[in-house]
């Protein structure tokens, strides 16, 4: 990669105690933490609206929620409270609630937000993080940090940090497939097992002779609840580069024109769909896998498979391995036993001040495609944002945070029996 020294002018802000970058499940999560905690918090987000995936991605159901705590077991309760919860598999929640949701959550805490604001750059000072640079209307900001939690769903700090980072696979660097989630109206179908949806559109292209070949065999059609829509999850792009900016380009363009195919599809020959309309895609592209970590620990697949409970759990994960392959339109999907994540994954080897939560830990692709589910998320980005707080309030390393620290913070807390 070629790259130059420019020299650009920052408009310097305020500094913070602890900013979060992307305001995912994970992000949101940390924000919250650390200014509960007593941080001065900001949290940057690209999207106008916080979330990521479950949001401005479209993903439902809520995977692995049900053994959380503290967060996630308070965003549970307010969506049930708000009649936003239920629909597909019991476990889904109505988009504009969430958005709604973490808006208050964020605001109660005292977080400050910026929306469509994105990290471009980072600060160092001997190989600690130091502040973060953004792009927004405003121009090119600099904002100094005590600590940064880069919860960007793809390690942007991390990797501008010069932190060692893993892309993909072991043997070639294949990521798992992107895609691009669909929302319908007017639906009435209730999928009922995993196969049912790629059989349905099957059988009508063989049965009119069309051109057109399902991209995923294990497409669900997932009910938002109070509402007669679905999300659709089918699109399956594979082989791009989602970190090379045309590259990610050519994946929304292909997962758009896969959605329209598919809808037409669907409303025209299959009759289960005909009275549905086309409500939207996803402003966000959903990336399964790209950038990861290599932090103080790295989930390995025997972990997940032995159900390993770390000293230093911060969560326990009962999400079991689910792959969408990154070169065929199979679905991988491998036991694991209900395994801690232990803190030491979200420290990246090698650079100060920065902790990262949310898929982009230190695990391996195996483990990777378990935990990144968006209950996990959460769990991480409270812990994250509770070390942040506590290695300020103690001037010291997040390394020497311990998990006797980072628990007093969270409600409910309930101990994890170590069985290493
Ligand atoms: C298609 C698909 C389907 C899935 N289905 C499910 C499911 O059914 N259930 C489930 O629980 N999980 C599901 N997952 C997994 C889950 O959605 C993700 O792993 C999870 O959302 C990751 O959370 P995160 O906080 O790490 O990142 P994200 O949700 O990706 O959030 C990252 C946030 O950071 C922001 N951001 C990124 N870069 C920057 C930057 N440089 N500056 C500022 N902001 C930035 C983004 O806009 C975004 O808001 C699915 C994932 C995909 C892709």
């Amino acid at each position: 990669m070629k790259t130059e020294q420019f020299s650009c002018k920052a408009i310097v802000k305020d500094g913070y105690d602890v900013i979060v970058a992307g305001g995912g499940p994970s992000g949101s999560a940390a924000a919250i933490a650390a200014a509960r905690a007593g941080a001065k918090t900001l949290l940057i987000e690209k999207n106008i609206c916080l979330g990521g995936m479950w949001t401005a991605g479209l993903v439902n159901p809520l995977f692995d929620h049900s053994n959380k705590v503290g967060i996630m077991q308070e965003i549970y309760t307010r969506l049930v409270e708000n009649n936003a919860w239920g629909g597909f598999w019991g476990i889904s929640f109505q988009y504009e609630r969430m958005k709604w949701l973490l808006d208050e959550m964020t605001a109660a805490a005292g977080v400050t937000v910026l929306f469509d604001t994105v990290v471009t750059g980072v600060k160092t000072d001997n190989d600690a993080v130091v502040g973060l640079f953004t792009h927004s209307k405003e121009g090119l900001c600099y904002y100094p940090a005590k600590i940064v939690i880069d919860c960007t769903g793809d390690a942007d700090v991390a990797a501008l940090s010069g932190a060692e980072i893993k892309i993909g696979r072991e043997k070639d660097g294949g990521c798992q497939a992107a895609t691009l989630m669909f929302l319908i109206g007017n639906v009435s179908f209730v999928q009922q097992d995993a196969k049912e949806l790629c059989k349905l559109i099957t059988e009508a292209v063989e049965t009119h002779g069309l051109d057109y070949k399902i991209p995923f065999n294990h497409p669900f059609v997932i009910n938002v609840p109070g509402t007669d829509t679905a999300v659709v999850q089918l699109t399956h792009m594979r082989g791009y580069n989602t970190l090379s900016g045309t590259d990610f380009s050519a994946a929304v363009t292909e997962g758009r024109r896969q959605a329209m195919q598919t809808f037409e599809i669907m409303k025209n020959y299959v009759p289960q769909f005909k009275d549905i309309t086309l409500l939207q895609t996803a402003a966000m592209l959903g990336v399964r896998e790209s950038r990861r970590i290599v932090g103080e620990y790295t989930l390995q697949l025997e972990d997940l498979v032995q159900g390993k409970k770390f000293s230093d759990s911060i969560c326990i994960c009962a999400f079991g391995i689910d792959i969408h392959e990154p070169d065929s339109d199979v679905q991988t999907n491998l036991h694991s036993q209900p395994y801690g994540i232990p803190y030491r994954c979200l420290i990246p080897k090698g650079v100060k001040n920065l902790l990262v939560a949310g898929r982009t830990i230190s695990g391996t692709h195996e483990a990777m495609a378990s935990y990144r589910v968006t209950g996990d998320c959460v769990a991480m980005g409270e812990a994250a944002g509770c070390a942040a707080y506590e290695a300020i309030a103690q001037n010291k390393d997040v390394r020497e945070v311990s998990i006797n620290e980072i628990k007093r913070h969270i409600a409910n807390w309930t101990e994890i029996a170590e069985n290493e």
